[in-house]
């Protein structure tokens, strides 16, 4: 857990909305992320969760309203939002690796193609990034022979190979076997403790009530109750915060 003394949020939603059609799915969000906090969202499925994760990293569009970067907003004319994205790493449920690529390839693509960083140092890069995930041993193992903990560690090392500044996840360990989520949830939880700047949409309530800094409770698109893991859990302010959580205890 990161506490920070900086006052400029990183990421600034203001006034946030999202339709698909005549489905309202976000309806006037407003959160600040600051630098090296831990933000957890959770809310049933259809809350808006991960639609919001995607207006962070421009995946969508808002129809009303702000993300700001580094008090820079999103939608502005100027904003290159190839750059923007590289800062923002995103982990998603279902892995998305090139699964006809070995671990350390996947690794190196990016930085390669995109960062234009030579090969040996892409690959310097990711073989610390795999160490730290515990994958160093699999560099060059096929992305296709691993088990989902391991394809999800590999997800998260490559996101780390572009250096972001942030790291959004949608349900990383969502799709994974119960006795393999651990695995997942400790290599974000050593994250978190070196300082990485976190949003994470989980149903993981110990990870939410133990690593993060502030949970995010949405509700039908909106936030419906925000603050402190230990005020959430102990003693929720909203009835629907309450139905909510009494489903995982
Ligand atoms: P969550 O991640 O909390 O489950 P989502 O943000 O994925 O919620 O979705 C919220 C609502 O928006 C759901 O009803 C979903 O079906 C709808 N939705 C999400 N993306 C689209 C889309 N691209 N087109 C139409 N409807 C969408
Ligand atoms: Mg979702």
């Amino acid at each position: 857990m990161a506490h920070n003394t900086a006052t400029e949020p990183m990421v600034r939603i203001e006034g946030l909305r999202k339709s698909f059609g005549s489905l309202e799915v976000l309806r006037d969000i407003n959160l600040d992320i600051m630098p090296g906090q831990v933000v957890t969202i959770i809310g049933a499925s259809g809350s808006g969760k991960s639609t919001l994760l995607r207006c962070i990293n421009l995946l969508e569009t808002p129809d009303a309203g702000h993300v700001w970067f580094h008090g820079a907003d999103l939608a502005a004319e100027h904003v290159d939002v190839n750059s923007l994205r590289e800062k923002i790493g995103m982990v998603f449920q279902g892995f998305n690796l090139f699964n006809n690529m070995n671990v350390l390839d996947n690794c190196t693509l990016a930085p390669v193609t995109l960062k234009k960083m030579s090969k040996s140092e892409a690959e310097r890069v990711a073989m610390g990034h795999l160490e730290s995930v515990g994958l160093a041993d699999f560099a060059h193992a096929n992305v296709s022979n691993l088990s989902g903990g391991q394809k999800q560690r590999v997800a998260i090392a490559r996101a780390l190979c572009m250096k972001p500044e942030i790291m959004l996840f949608d349900e990383p360990t969502s799709a994974l076997d119960p006795e393999i989520v651990g695995e997942v949830l400790e290599v974000m939880r050593k994250l978190a403790a070196d300082g990485m700047t976190m949003v994470v949409v989980t149903h993981e309530m110990a990870f939410a009530k133990n690593v993060s800094d502030e949970v995010v409770f949405m509700d039908r698109g909106v936030i419906a109750e925000a603050g402190a893991p230990r005020d959430m859990f102990t003693a929720p302010k909203q009835q629907r915060t309450r139905e909510f959580l009494s489903r995982y205890l």
